[in-house]
């Protein structure tokens, strides 16, 4: 549900629109948009734009209170609306209403969210702390450390929990206290005429707990602002852009709320040699001509050392080799090395090698552009 669906249903009452009492039933509702939909619809009144303006109306109201769970929801901040806050209201209450402009700013309510929830009983007791933000930093590692995995420090500044106190914000030797206002439920409960609603205590903001004896390092908010550091285990076989989530370590949560967490972002340079594909490592391989033609047993760096492939007689440039194991490391395994083979032609001949060249292409047996059927 989006701002504008709520801000039209504390501003629109769907029963006048559609002309039937609050108690009417669903049969009712139905009845009447039925008949109003027949009478203002655009296709009975072609070009009449103030029929049609009607027409979406009831389509609107009918979208609404003809579902029986939406129309549950919209009785609810119906009747908050109409009943108004009283006094404690900022900007008081106007002809007994409410306008929706007012709500946003209503004391302990960060968002009309937080405000619907609690119409609708959503989110338990504690759901209105504020938790403490979350927290990013990045760390970079050479390629090699992150196939070995590391465990890399990282620092981050900024609101910490106040090593004075533990972040509690009372006093050394003294403990929080349930609030007194609310009795540490963390809500308290307003009567407005006829019915209650319940609201976030402002004395503990939400919390349950009071500090009597504010630590004097703090202040009593239980942050202070200082550099904290923290070792970091990447695992191997890591991916460059992988986020690491340390829990509980982002900022802390206001009125001694629940910590955000701290992710780090790795950043892994690229290899001389090697790229990546997913769990594969590749590699780019020079032959030449003759070990392409003949076949040749060639040697391969790997992360574990050089090893041997062996390539077939008649190799064309471009074709990939897979050699198993010899990728990046992953759960319960390691990926392959993807070799691709360039047939490399030398820049450069020596007299004896053009001597042989030319003496090939005296022998050589058709063309390759035959099967394209061009003529030699
Ligand atoms: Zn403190
Ligand atoms: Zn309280």
């Amino acid at each position: 549900m989006n701002g504008d669906v709520r801000r039209e249903w504390f501003e629109k009452d769907y029963y006048q629109v559609l002309g039937v009492p609050k108690n009417a039933s669903q049969a009712e509702i139905k009845k009447a948009y039925r008949k109003l939909a027949q009478r203002y619809h655009p296709d009975a009144n072609p070009g009449d734009k103030a029929t049609e303006e009607r027409f979406k109306e009831i389509s609107a109201a009918y979208d609404v209170i003809g579902d029986e769970d939406k129309r549950k929801q919209y009785d609810q901040v119906r009747e908050m609306a109409s009943a108004g806050f009283g006094a404690g209201f900022p900007g008081g209450v106007r002809g007994g209403r409410v306008r929706f402009e007012d709500l946003g700013d209503f004391a302990g309510f960060g968002d009309l969210g937080d405000l619907f929830s609690v119409f609708t009983g959503r989110g338990g007791r504690g759901a209105r702390v504020a938790r403490g933000a979350d927290l990013e930093t990045e760390v970079r590692l050479s390629f090699d450390d992150a196939m070995r995995g590391a465990t890399v420090p990282v620092r981050v500044q900024g609101p910490a929990p106040c090593a004075t106190c533990g972040g509690s914000g009372a006093a050394p030797g003294t403990r929080p206290v349930p609030c007194p206002r609310c009795g540490g439920t963390g809500s308290i409960a307003v009567n407005q005429g006829f019915f209650s609603m319940t609201q976030t205590c402002p004395r503990c903001r939400g919390s349950g707990r009071v500090v009597e004896h504010p630590c004097a390092t703090c202040g009593g908010s239980g942050s202070v602002r200082r550099q904290r550091s923290f070792q970091v285990r990447v695992p191997a076989g890591v991916k460059d852009g992988a986020r690491i989530r340390l829990a509980g370590k982002g900022e802390p949560g206001p009125a001694g709320g629940q910590p955000g967490d701290l992710y780090v972002v790795v950043r892994v340079a690229p290899h001389r040699l090697f790229g990546r594909k997913g769990n594969d490592l590749t590699l780019e391989l020079p032959i030449t001509f003759a070990e392409a033609a003949l076949g040749a047993n060639v040697p391969v760096p790997t992360l574990d050392g050089p090893v041997t492939l062996k390539i077939p007689a008649g190799t064309q440039s471009g074709q990939t080799f897979r050699i198993r194991g010899k990728g990046a490391p992953r759960k319960g395994g390691q990926g392959d090395l993807l070799v691709t083979v360039r047939v490399e032609v030398p820049r450069r001949l020596s007299r004896e090698e053009r001597r042989l060249i030319k003496q090939l292409q005296e022998v050589e047996v058709g063309s390759p552009r035959e099967r394209l059927g061009i003529e030699t």
